[in-house]
């Protein structure tokens, strides 16, 4: 197993070099738009495209061998993908080219890259940071894709293979709750509080509705600088939005590495239906419907299988109901959860409380029903039997 990282360096072209770069990315999207248009439209198998096509275009476009070939499975690619999703193939726009170990190397003498041009091989110096030097420390790529960002710059997104170690099994678990009060909420007790993100969150709603309101009525320049902002705006809130699951999913590895535990999060799928059941006024729907709870899994997820970490998604029902100590339903209320039980009794947080229904439940799944939760289930806990669905 290995996973597969991209790692995205700006390149430094000199302007000789920018402008071959320019004509490499024109030519190659132009024979993708001959090859789309030339060939019959149901064919979609890159080697019988190849075949059939691949002299021509090198002789008409003067694209070296594996540009060419690049070429005509970019437009195999879109292809496939606009058949499966039943939409039509878009334009090929001279934004990126695919590169391999023929026509790309990487030095780390120096940090350049050489790539196969439409006139020459040429060598370009990257311009990289402390984190980028330390990921291709002792690399060997061997592919990337050259890429024009929409500022005009030129990039190199240089794909980086990692092996894999299968995540040995633990004997413990590490719960996390994900939710709109506390985005993350741990079993061990670690909380990334929803207040700053909302403040923070807010505040560019607030801002974003301001300049809004200039887009739509102002003068033709007004409208303009507006659309501008607004596009800078959304950068940024994502950018925040990232950092901020960037810092929570490292977190929560690095304790499950510690702790030599796995981690349980909740699987996800319909979080917004579910959270959504009750009427609300519009800020509360902006709110609750616009955290990335997606991407956190996903960084969770890579910077797992990076760390041996094993995790396991569980179906979220019952977790926030079902007291943690006695598996008896209870009442949940704002942050609070009593157990109904009158011989348990528990009441407290009710972030953490799901966080440790999540770390109990992982287990029993990951270990194939170990003997110390089956020693805790009876007839009575509803609760735990419908949430492991027997
Ligand atoms: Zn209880």
């Amino acid at each position: 197993m290995e996973q597969i990282r991209t790692l995205v360096c700006k390149l430094q072209p000199t302007e000789e070099q920018e402008l071959e770069l320019h004509a490499t990315l024109v030519r190659f999207a132009e024979a993708c738009t001959y090859v789309h248009a030339t060939l019959p439209p149901n064919m979609r198998n890159k080697d019988r495209m190849q075949a059939l096509i691949y002299r021509d275009v090198r002789d008409r476009f003067q694209l070296s061998a594996h540009l060419a070939i690049q070429a005509i499975r970019r437009v195999a690619m879109h292809r496939k993908a606009a058949h499966e999703t039943q939409s039509g193939v878009g334009t090929f726009a001279p934004t990126s080219i695919q590169y391999d170990a023929r026509i790309f190397s990487f030095r780390e003498r120096g940090h350049t890259v050489s790539l196969t041009l439409l006139h020459r091989r040429e060598r370009l110096c990257l311009a990289l940071g402390h984190y980028q030097r330390g990921k291709l420390k002792g690399a060997t790529p061997t592919a990337a894709q050259l890429c024009r960002h929409g500022d005009g710059t030129y990039a190199l997104h240089i794909q980086l293979h990692t092996p894999l170690t299968p995540p040995p099994m633990p004997d413990k678990a590490i719960g996390v709750d994900l939710g709109r009060r506390d985005i993350a909420h741990t079993s061990t007790g670690q909380s990334w509080s929803g207040d700053d993100m909302r403040r923070v969150r807010d505040h560019y709603a607030r801002v974003r509705r301001g300049v809004q309101q200039h887009v739509s009525k102002g003068t033709r320049s007004t409208r303009r600088r507006g659309r501008q902002l607004l596009a800078r705006l959304s950068g940024r809130e994502k950018r925040f939005q990232r950092h901020t699951n960037h810092r929570i999913s490292k977190t929560l590895v690095a304790e499950a590495t510690a702790a030599q535990a796995m981690l349980v999060l909740e699987d996800l799928q319909g979080i917004r239906q579910r959270t959504n059941t009750q009427r609300r006024t519009k800020t509360e729907r902006r709110r609750s419907n616009s955290w990335a709870f997606f991407q956190l899994r996903q960084f969770v997820a890579y910077k797992a299988a990076v760390a041996s970490v094993l995790v396991v998604w569980h179906p979220p029902a019952y977790t926030s109901q079902m007291c943690h100590a006695c598996l008896h339903l209870g009442h949940r209320q704002a942050k609070r959860f009593a157990c109904t039980n009158a011989v348990c009794g528990w009441c407290g947080d009710a972030d953490g409380h799901a966080a440790k229904n999540l770390a109990i439940l992982g287990l029993n799944v990951a270990q194939a029903r170990g003997p110390w939760v089956h020693s805790r289930w009876s007839g009575k806990s509803t609760g735990l039997l419908k949430a492991a669905g027997l």
